[in-house]
């Protein structure tokens, strides 16, 4: 990751969300319930989730692209 010197961070206990070492507190998890830390770890993990889904279709398109084009040129 390019974060990697520039930022140290590790993962919050509570939420799971990277929180700078600078930073005393969680910034994403600082005054919440634990009511609403459960729903901030819920929405950031299906978030992570439709990101990788997202990232599989693309990768999916362009080897169906690659495979169409390499049939192309052992066609002709
Ligand atoms: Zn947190």
């Amino acid at each position: 990751m390019f974060r990697f010197g520039l930022f140290r961070s590790k993962p919050c206990s509570r939420c799971g969300l990277e929180v700078n070492y600078l930073e005393p507190e969680c910034p994403h998890c600082k005054g919440l319930s634990d009511l609403q830390v459960v729903f901030l770890k819920k929405s950031h993990r299906d978030d992570l989730r439709n990101k990788n889904s997202d990232l599989i279709a693309v990768f999916w398109k362009l080897t169906l692209v690659a495979f169409f084009i390499t049939l192309l040129l052992f066609i002709f």
